[in-house]
């Protein structure tokens, strides 16, 4: 089964794959923001600064960062023009070489017209990484604008920064179309902080590997092999023909969603554990799990293929 993950060998390793630093527009250095993330918990980032001309195409080293406890993963935010509104595309790559070649594009704010987004998220997904659409409600992004992109790996349903400096920052819709098409795209929970408002610190990916490197890191990542959190964890997902059974940190609640409007939902007190019927879902190609805390805080897995 795609969950079986969940307890292979190995361990969670909580990450941030969207972030920015001064070699971009964000506040901090690329050593200070790695040394914030690593303070407050985390195994690992991806400095993801912004890909364009203005600021000399920077895939920012932070090899430099690394150590027992902590690493990286080189990457940008990728942006080439333009989407459907006349806007710049946005799209992270994670585990990007040093020496990818830039498209043109000049300008965050003014798309470059060299190179369509399909074929720049083709490349990065060619030299090794993992792509992401990322905050597709900010964008604005129509399900015409997303199709196009068939070298995803994932679509962004959680952007902290989006949540907190414009309140767009919710990818769900975008997703589930795409599913909907039977494109197996992923989920991804990120902070794309920049550390110029509390942006960041919001949402993570945890990543099941058998050790914290890069390497092992983006090998599951592209696998799948991750879930996303803004503080539940989830530890197992079983599923068998009749129902889901979920392994969890204390929720309140445990929602299954599948194609169009099919979902099941279970509400209890401090559920470590929760058994969903399939029975409304039997019709669905897909089904994907979201769990929420006392707190409201949540957590998703991704979608799940039936069929595997
Ligand atoms: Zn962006
Ligand atoms: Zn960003």
């Amino acid at each position: 089964m795609p969950t079986s993950f969940f307890t292979a060998a190995g361990n969670f390793h909580r990450g941030n794959l969207h972030t920015h630093s001064t070699n971009s527009d964000g506040a901090l250095a690329p050593e200070e923001v790695c040394r914030r993330y690593q303070a407050e918990g985390y195994d690992f980032i991806a400095l993801t600064d912004h890909f364009v001309g203005q600021f000399n195409y920077p895939i920012t080293d932070t090899t430099a960062c690394r150590n027992g406890n902590f690493t990286t993963i080189l990457g940008a935010e990728l942006h080439t023009g333009a989407m459907e509104n006349g806007n710049s595309w946005h799209m992270v790559a994670v585990g990007l070489p040093a020496d990818f070649s830039p498209p043109h594009t000049p300008y965050l704010r003014r798309a470059g017209d060299s190179e369509s987004a399909e074929s720049l998220a083709q490349r990065a997904r060619d030299a090794g990484a993992f792509v992401v659409i990322v905050h597709p409600h900010w964008s604005g992004m129509t399900e015409a604008d997303a199709r196009t992109i068939t070298a995803a790996h994932a679509v962004e349903i959680y952007n902290h920064g989006c949540i907190i400096d414009n309140g767009r920052g919710e990818g769900f819709v975008a997703l589930e179309h795409l599913l909907n098409e039977g494109r197996r795209l992923n989920l991804v929970a990120a902070d794309d902080a920049h550390f110029n408002t509390p942006d960041h610190f919001g949402g993570w990916v945890m990543v099941k590997a058998l050790e914290n490197t890069p390497e092992a890191l983006l090998n599951a990542l592209n696998a799948g092999q991750f879930y996303s959190s803004l503080g539940p964890e989830i530890r197992d997902i079983r599923v068998t023909e009749q129902a889901v059974e979920v392994d969890c940190s204390s929720v309140v609640t445990i929602i299954v969603q599948g194609q169009g409007s099919a979902t099941a939902t279970l509400h209890g007190e401090a559920m470590t554990t929760g058994r969903v019927s399939l029975h409304r879902l039997a019709k669905s190609p897909w089904i994907r799990i979201s769990i929420t805390d006392r707190a409201g805080k949540r957590a998703w897995s991704n979608p799940i293929w039936i069929d595997g």
